[in-house]
Formats: C-alpha cells, sequence, structure tokens
C-alpha cells in the first residue's frame, strides 16, 4: 500500500525538492513517466526530448540505488498495470492510479500551466488529495513576484534585479550598495568581435552519452524520427554530476569573457563565452543559488572581472526570475495575446534552415543541430525576423518550446511572446525589438557573405529583414508613434517618399508570399 505517491516530471530532476519534504522510503513511492505527448504536444526536437528522457532515466536510477521505489513507465513501456504507455501524463497517471491506489498525491509545482491541470484533473477525477507544494529552486516565490507586481503600472527587470538583490545580499556591499557602485553593467557587455573574429574560444563541457543515454537517443530515432533536429553530436549534461562538471568549467575557463560581447555573433560559432548552464538549470540538475554563488566567488577572488560576473548574474538572478514570475502571474491569458494582431505563418524553413538569408540559415541551422542557439541568435535574428514578418505569436511560441533543450514553457512563452515579439503590447519590454539589417550587420560579420545587403530596404538584394522593419513601422505607425521610445523611429518614415513605401510594401508582400530569392551576383 502507497502512502504518498509523489509525482516527479521531467523538469524536476532536484532530490532536495520540496515534494521529497517528509518522504518515507517505507510508505511512499516515487512516480515518472515518459510519454508521447510530451514530444508531439509542440513538434519536440530530438535534442529536445532525448535530453529530457536521458536525464529522467538517470535521475530514476540514482534514486532507486537511494533506496526509493519508483514506479516509472518508460515511453516504449508498460505502465504500473502492466498495459502500454498511455501516451500522455494524464492518461497513465489516471491509470496507475487505479493499480497502485495510493492514499494520497505530492508534487513539487509543476513549470507550465497545461501540465498542472491535467494533473489536478486527473487527481479529482480520482478523488484524491493532490498536495502541490511550492518549488525552492527560484530565488523568488511567485507570491513575492506578485507582491513586487502589484500596483506598478509596467513591469520592468531592472527594478526587480534591484529589489532580488537587496534582498539576497548578491555583490553588494557591507552599506547595502551594488559593489563597483553601479547596479548594472549592460553598456559594458554589448560589444562586437574585432574583424578577425572572436579568437580562441574555450571549448564547451561535452558529454559522451553512456549506455543509459545512448539507449534513449536510439528510442528517440525511433519514436520521433520525423522530428526536427539531429542527436550526431548530442554531448549535453544528464546528470547532476555532468552539470557540476559543465558549471565548473564555465566558471574557470568562459566566465571571465563572459562580459564583453554578449549580444556578439560569429557564423560557425555557436557556444561563444555562453554558460550553455540553462538546460541543467531548467531541469533542475543545478540549482541557479549555487550558479551565482560560483559567479559571485569568482568575482571575490578575482578570477572573474565584475561586469562579467554582474553581466552573468543579472541573467539568473534577474531575467530568469522575473520571466517566470511574469508566466505565472499572467497565464493562462497570457498565451491568447497577440497585441498587433499578427497572424502570418511561420515559414516552413524554420525547421530546416533552408534559406538563402546567411544569419537565419546559421541560427536555425545551429538551433537543429545542438538543440541551442545563444539569445542574441533567438531574439534579434529568427525571433525579430518573425516579428517583422508578423507571425502568429502562437506559432512562434510553438517553435521555440519545440526546438531548444532548455524550452520550459515557464521560461519560453515570456522570452518569446513578450520580449521578443512583442505581443503582450509592453508588459514585459517597453519597446519592440525591432531592427533593421544594419543591427545584425554591426553584431556579425553574417552579411558579408548573404547575396543580400543590409542597408537597402527596396530591390532585389535588399535586406529582407531591412524591407520588413520599415513595413513594420507603416503597419503599425498609429501604436508606435504613441510609444515615446518607438516615436523618433516612427518619424523617419516621413523622410520616405511614396513610391519608396509602396516598393517597401510590395516587396514585404512578396517577401510573405515566399517569392523572394537570393538575387543572382553580377
Ligand atoms: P547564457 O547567455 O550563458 O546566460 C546564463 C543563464 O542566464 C542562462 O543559462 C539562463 O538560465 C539565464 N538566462 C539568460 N537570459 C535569460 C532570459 N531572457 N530568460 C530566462 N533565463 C535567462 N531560456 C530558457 O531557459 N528556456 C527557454 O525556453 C528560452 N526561450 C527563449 C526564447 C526566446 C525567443 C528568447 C529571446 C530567449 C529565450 N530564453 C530561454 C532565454 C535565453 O536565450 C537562454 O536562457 C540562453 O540563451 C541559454 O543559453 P546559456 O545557458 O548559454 O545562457
Ligand atoms: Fe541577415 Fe540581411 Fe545580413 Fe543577410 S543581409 S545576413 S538577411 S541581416
Amino acid at each position: 500500500m502507497v502512502r504518498h505517491l509523489v509525482i516527479v516530471l521531467g523538469d524536476q530532476l532536484d532530490p532536495g525538492a520540496s515534494g521529497f519534504d517528509d518522504f518515507d522510503p517505507d510508505r511512499d513511492a516515487v512516480w515518472m513517466a515518459e510519454v508521447a505527448e510530451e514530444s508531439t504536444h509542440v513538434w519536440s526536437s530530438k535534442p529536445r526530448t532525448a535530453v529530457f528522457l536521458a536525464a529522467m532515466r538517470h535521475f530514476a536510477a540514482d534514486q532507486r540505488d537511494a533506496g526509493r521505489t519508483v514506479h516509472y513507465a518508460e515511453l516504449d513501456g508498460r505502465g504500473a498495470d502492466g498495459q502500454a504507455n498511455r501516451g500522455s501524463l494524464a492518461a497513465q497517471l489516471a491509470a496507475d492510479l487505479k493499480a497502485l491506489e495510493p492514499e494520497s498525491l505530492i508534487m513539487t509545482e509543476p513549470g507550465e500551466w497545461r501540465v498542472r491541470e491535467a494533473l489536478v484533473g486527473v487527481a479529482d477525477a480520482a478523488g484524491l488529495t493532490l498536495e502541490i507544494r511550492e518549488d525552492r529552486h527560484f530565488f523568488c516565490s511567485v507570491a513575492e513576484f506578485a507582491q513586487h507586481a502589484e500596483g506598478r503600472s509596467s513591469l520592468r527587470m531592472e527594478y526587480f534585479y534591484r529589489e532580488m538583490r537587496r534582498r539576497h545580499g548578491i555583490l553588494m556591499t557591507k552599506r547595502d550598495q551594488p559593489v563597483g557602485g553601479r547596479w548594472n553593467y549592460d553598456v559594458d557587455n554589448r560589444k562586437a568581435f574585432p574583424s578577425q573574429g572572436p579568437g580562441l574560444v574555450p571549448p564547451r563541457a561535452t558529454f559522451s552519452p553512456d549506455e543509459t543515454t545512448q539507449k534513449v537517443i536510439a528510442l528517440v530515432e525511433s519514436e520521433f524520427a520525423d522530428h526536427p533536429g539531429s542527436l550526431d553530436t548530442f554531448a549535453w549534461p544528464v546528470t547532476r554530476a555532468q552539470a557540476l562538471e559543465a558549471l565548473d568549467l564555465f566558471i574557470d575557463e568562459r566566465l571571465p569573457g563572459f562580459g564583453d560581447a554578449q549580444d556578439a555573433m560569429w557564423p560557425g560559432e555557436p557556444w561563444l563565452w555562453h554558460a550553455h548552464l540553462s538546460s541543467s538549470m531548467n531541469l533542475k540538475l543545478l540549482h541557479p543559488r549555487e550558479v551565482v554563488a560560483a559567479a559571485e566567488s569568482a568575482y571575490r577572488d578575482r578570477r572573474a572581472p565584475l561586469h562579467a560576473v554582474e553581466g552573468f548574474i543579472r541573467q539568473i538572478l534577474g531575467w530568469r526570475e522575473y520571466v517566470r514570475g511574469i508566466y505565472w502571474t499572467q497565464m493562462p491569458g497570457y498565451l491568447e495575446r497577440n497585441a498587433f494582431e499578427a497572424f502570418e505563418p511561420l515559414p516552413d524553413w524554420y525547421w530546416t534552415g533552408d534559406t538563402p538569408m546567411a544569419c537565419l540559415k546559421d541560427a536555425v541551422g545551429t538551433t537543429l543541430e545542438n538543440g541551442y542557439a545563444h539569445h542574441i541568435q533567438r531574439l534579434m535574428v529568427t525571433g525579430l525576423y518573425a516579428m517583422l514578418l508578423g507571425v502568429d505569436p502562437r506559432e512562434v511560441h510553438a517553435w521555440y518550446l519545440a526546438v531548444y533543450v532548455d524550452a520550459v514553457e515557464w521560461a519560453e512563452l515570456p522570452n518569446t511572446l513578450g520580449m521578443s515579439q512583442y505581443a503582450d503590447g509592453g508588459l514585459m519590454g517597453s519597446k519592440p525589438y525591432a531592427a533593421t539589417g544594419k543591427y545584425i550587420d554591426r553584431m556579425s560579420p553574417y552579411c558579408k557573405t548573404c547575396p543580400f545587403d543590409p542597408a537597402k530596404r527596396v530591390g532585389d538584394d535588399a535586406c529582407p529583414f531591412t524591407t520588413l522593419y520599415w513595413d513594420y513601422l507603416v503597419r503599425h505607425e498609429e501604436p508606435l508613434a504613441a510609444n515615446h521610445r518607438m516615436s523618433l523611429q516612427v518619424k523617419n518614415l516621413s523622410r520616405i517618399d511614396d513610391d519608396e513605401l509602396r516598393a517597401i510594401r510590395d516587396r514585404a508582400d512578396a517577401i510573405r508570399r515566399g517569392d523572394v530569392v537570393a538575387p543572382v551576383p553580377g
């Protein structure tokens, strides 16, 4: 007879999670399930599915080694009743509850609204209590964030971040001031690489798949053969020991160089000075507190400069916590936001990388090959293009949630819908991240090998970003002119004569129809 059945989801792989408080190995048991629906409700890429399943299997094995009973349904296996996997979390849990007859259910707060609703529904239908405990993995609870948000007309990351620094005493002096005298070194984090490139970047931490991971890779290849992405170079951390090794390597070798060129891009260099720790933190293999503490120690021990350490800590203590707060205080309505009424379909080549645009080809290519692209590729290449094109935010959201190994909805949705698409009309950001191809030209050498010209807005070789940028300003002139941070950009429209404006609109329509091809040189 099971007393408490503790539900553990694929992104809750922490034996110290609140769901395990007062766990009694003699009376309680763990429940985990691999289900096809989590890879099909969005068209999950092979690397993303493999990271989750491999990490789940390693975690379950560790739990068994620690003397806990684990009821685990493998994707191609059977549930507790001996029947074939039911294919969804709700159906599998419902079936297993009948077989196991626990007295009650416990879980740590899930990271996705849809999953929470489904599991609550199953417990209700089974007439069982489901105790949902707070997720201690974060610096800021949802209730604390709601308190911070209360009474504010707009939510800005910077104020929240300062509050978090103070509350947790991170990078603070004894007099409660930011170390170095400034809260934010963002202006020092935006350099492009010199013309010869980023130089010798330390190699990232890689982990050869062990037997468990190899089995998962074979399973994903057979069950999700037509899904996007490749597993040929799969090397992500899938255990806590590997995640800790990746953290150590980052702190020692990359953190000192993290600060300068956070926004820069370079062809064929997907990893650069970034941490590649998001999947480990999101699966809960690493606690953000230990990541932030390791970075702060590196600064205090003079192993990394302040602008690098502050820049890195801001991403975790600031952005990561902030987007989670936005998600849980705005859902479920947030998913439906579409402030600029964008309804275009996502171009098919987002799933293949088959486009002549050099920057997009590389950003989509590395995404599919590695399940990874760094922040500026996500925000200012794939995200920017979708926003300028006018793609339906739900389609953009489904793509971002599908393709990255770190994709979990609480992190992905505000970043996509709020930050990159401005579909929440300014709740998260004070203005849309709208730019022409010249921004990409400044931050990378892509344009040098591209058949399009970032400075041109009309003509066969005009950069599609640049054409679409002006078209975007025309299409949304009224709301953008009313935004004081965009009004100057909108004013520039008056410098373009009617003939050119018509040509811009025509070319933008042609781009939307997919009629634009690379111009033939000469
Ligand atoms: P680094 O650049 O080294 O940053 C360090 C850490 O800071 C990251 O590991 C991450 O945990 C955190 N971080 C940095 N920026 C953000 C941010 N804006 N929001 C939340 N955390 C942040 N991040 C996810 O974890 N999951 C997602 O599904 C996700 N989807 C995104 C979608 C879009 C459209 C955009 C623009 C960003 C998205 N991000 C997402 C945020 C960010 O791009 C990734 O966290 C980062 O690229 C992960 O790589 P890294 O570990 O090398 O990060
Ligand atoms: Fe991208 Fe335009 Fe530059 Fe080509 S010209 S690489 S499409 S920004």
